[in-house]
């Protein structure tokens, strides 16, 4: 017989973008968080946590975009990989 489980929301992915919304989500009612395998298992445990980022003169911010937006095979939004690429420096700064 199956079991039935209730909650408030129901989050499928443990993730990072998973993780984080059943935080956010916890703040107003109750979690379930569903996942394909191990709940470590997601590319955010792979992630090997770098930033994109231009320091050489030798280089620039549209190669950098250019070459993001090529791996990502029209998938990555243009206005994200610009903003992260643009305002890596002066996070590496602080
Ligand atoms: C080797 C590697 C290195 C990386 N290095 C960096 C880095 O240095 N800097 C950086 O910014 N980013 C890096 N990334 C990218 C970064 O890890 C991802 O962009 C980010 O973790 C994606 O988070 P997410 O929550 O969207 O997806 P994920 O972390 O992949 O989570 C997806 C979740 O959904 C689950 N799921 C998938 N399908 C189903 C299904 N059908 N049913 C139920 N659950 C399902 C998975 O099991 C997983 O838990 C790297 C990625 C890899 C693989």
């Amino acid at each position: 017989m199956p079991k039935t489980l209730t909650s408030d929301f129901l989050i499928i992915g443990s993730g990072i973008a998973g993780l984080s919304l059943a935080l956010k989500a916890s703040r107003h009612g109750t979690v379930r968080l569903i996942t394909k395998r191990q709940l470590s298992e997601s590319a955010t445990d792979y992630a090997q946590g770098g930033l994109a980022a231009v320091f050489s003169r030798d280089d620039s911010v549209e190669d950098h975009v250019r070459d993001t937006l090529n791996c990502g095979a029209g998938l990555s939004d243009e206005t994200v990989a610009r903003k992260v690429v643009t305002e890596a420096p002066p996070a590496f700064k602080t």
